[in-house]
Parts: C-alpha cells; structure tokens; sequence
C-alpha cells in the first residue's frame, strides 16, 4: 500500500494486480482479491492501526494492533483517492518490453519502439524501429534475440576492485550523514508537536466556554484536524532514525547487485528490471539488427555507482530493490 501512496502504482486495480502476484497475499487466500475489497482496504483508518468512530466520538485512537499501513501512508492514499477518480486500468504494454525505450536503433539512434506482431495461430513479441526514413525501418527483432543479447551482456559486467572499496567508503558516509540529520529531524518534529498540544489545550479552553453551536462544531472540527496532525507527527516520530534494515545488510544487498546485476534483471517484477537499467547504464543502449549493442563498457560499472547516490539508499533492503511495508 506503500507503493500505492507514493504514486508508483497509477490505481487500484494495479494494486490489485501487485497483491495477486505476492505470494504472502496469496497464502491467506484462495480466490484473488476482489477490487471492492481493495477499494474497503484503504478508505478504512483501522488499517493503519487506528480506531475511528464518529458515533462514540472516538477520534483515531491507536488500536491495540499491528498496523497493516502507517498512518501516513493511510493519509496519502485518502489523498490520492480523492484526487483520481477511479479509472479502469488495462495491462501497460510496457511491461511485455522492460527494454522499450531503452534500447535505441542502431542505424538512426531513436529510442526502439515493440509491439505483439499476429501470427496465423499466435502473438509474437517484436522489437522494432518506428523512424520513418531509417533503413531499418519497422524491421522487427524476436524480443527473445534482443533481450537474450542484453542479459549477455549485463553478464559481462565485471567491476572492479577498486569500485568496491569506493562503494564501501560512500556508503558509509552516506549513513552516517543520514543518522545525524534524522536526528535533527527528530528535534524538529518534536518541538511542532509541544506546540500543538500547547495550540489544542487553548482551543478547548475555548471551547468549554462558548455556547454557540456553530461556533462550537467549528471548534471540534479544528480539534480534529489537530488530532489527526499530532498522530501523523508521533508516528513520524517514533519512525524517525530508525534505519529500514541494519547497514552491513544494506549494503550487502547493494554489493551483491554491483558484483551481479543480472540476478535483479532475472526478477519477474517489470520495476526491478527497470532499477538495472537505471543504476546501470549511463545512457540509453544502441542496437543493430544482425550485430547487437554497440557499448563502450569501461564507463558502465562506474553508472552503477552513480545511482546508489542518496536518495536512491531506500532502494536497498534486504529482500530486494523496494522497501516492503504491506
Ligand atoms: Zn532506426
């Protein structure tokens, strides 16, 4: 559901579709999941490990459970459902192709366009370029010969020695960069919320004393909204400084990709092939019918690197390339 929040999956029925490939979704449950059951799965706060109640006037208060979902994420999905509609989704074409867009033609350097090509009795995969004018032009590749090539090449990739113990040393200063601003994150989160209480204790103080209904469900709604505030901040806060995964494992995870990019590349999942590409190639691939990709391969093991700045340190925990929260 994290990934859901985050925009990553478009809609819910593409959740859908991500729960039914989880096989820990598919243990607990013998028929896919039905869409309105995704659609109940986020409009309900208890799933986030609140209790909300309007009728008892119970304001989420922590249930006594594991939350499925963090509150934030809870609020970034009402957000998001709010904004988009529901909108029936099809299978993107793209994730036939993980090398579409990617790999360029060979002769005119524009991105490679694929398509399923009819058969008498069957659909076949296709690469092809779609340049007009090109001499290859809508001269199409078996998707098998084209991908086979590239995981050859990505077999090839050897870095050096000398990468690891540069890795080795980024990543270090990369956490410990990051422990010291999350504390200063901490702090910050920490004097908002004393202010808050301090603003709500004011506001009740008023409260008490007015007899204005009007003025009075005002009030309340604005009590409400801080609430809802102060339990966003405290669970930021008790997640704060609290690394997804201990960093020896972190950056074992993200040692065994640099040593091996093709076992992520061999995941069924169409994001974790894309993550290769991203953090592996400093540029887009060109490929010609009957020769194959033209590369200068020194320069790639180094993009690696590259990618594994910052930002992108999330990416790494132990189960594979995205942080699993469900
Ligand atoms: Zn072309």
């Amino acid at each position: 559901m994290t990934r859901y929040a985050t925009g990553r999956l478009a809609s819910q029925m593409e959740v859908k579709r991500f729960l039914d490939a989880n096989p820990i979704f598919a243990k607990s449950r013998t028929t896919k999941l039905h869409q309105s059951r995704i659609a109940d799965l986020f409009s309900r706060p208890i799933y986030a490990g609140y209790l909300s109640h309007e009728n008892w006037g119970l304001n989420l208060i922590p249930a006594k459970h594991e939350p499925l979902i963090s509150y934030e994420t809870f609020l970034a999905i009402q957000k998001r459902g709010a904004i988009t509609a529901y909108a029936p989704t099809r299978k993107d074409l793209n994730e036939d192709f993980p090398l579409r867009g990617f790999v360029t033609c060979g002769h005119c350097d524009k991105p490679m366009t694929a398509c399923w090509s009819k058969g008498r009795s069957a659909k076949y995969p296709y690469y092809l370029c779609d340049t007009k004018g090109c001499v290859d032009y809508r001269k199409s590749i078996r998707r098998e010969k084209i991908e086979g090539d590239f995981e050859t090449l990505l077999g090839e990739l050897v870095p050096s020695a000398n990468l690891f113990a540069m890795a080795f040393d980024m990543f270090r200063d990369i956490w410990n960069t990051r422990l010291e601003s999350s504390e200063e994150e901490k702090r910050s989160m920490q004097r908002q919320l004393t202010q808050m209480d301090r603003k709500s204790t004011l506001l009740l103080d008023k409260l008490i004393d007015t007899n204005s209904s009007t003025v009075i469900a005002a009030y309340e709604n604005k009590l409400r909204e801080m609430e809802e505030q102060k339990t966003f901040l405290t669970e930021k806060i008790s997640k704060c400084g609290q690394p997804l995964a201990p960093f020896e494992q972190v950056y074992r995870t993200a040692f065994e990709f640099l040593a091996n990019p093709s076992k992520l590349w061999a995941s069924e999942r169409y994001e974790d092939k894309r993550a290769v590409l991203k953090l592996v190639f400093a540029q887009r691939l060109p490929y010609t019918r009957n020769e194959g990709y033209r590369t200068s391969k020194t320069s790639l093991p180094f993009k690696a690197l590259e990618g594994l700045h910052l930002g992108k340190l999330e990416m790494v925990p132990p189960h594979g390339f995205e942080p699993r929260t469900y």
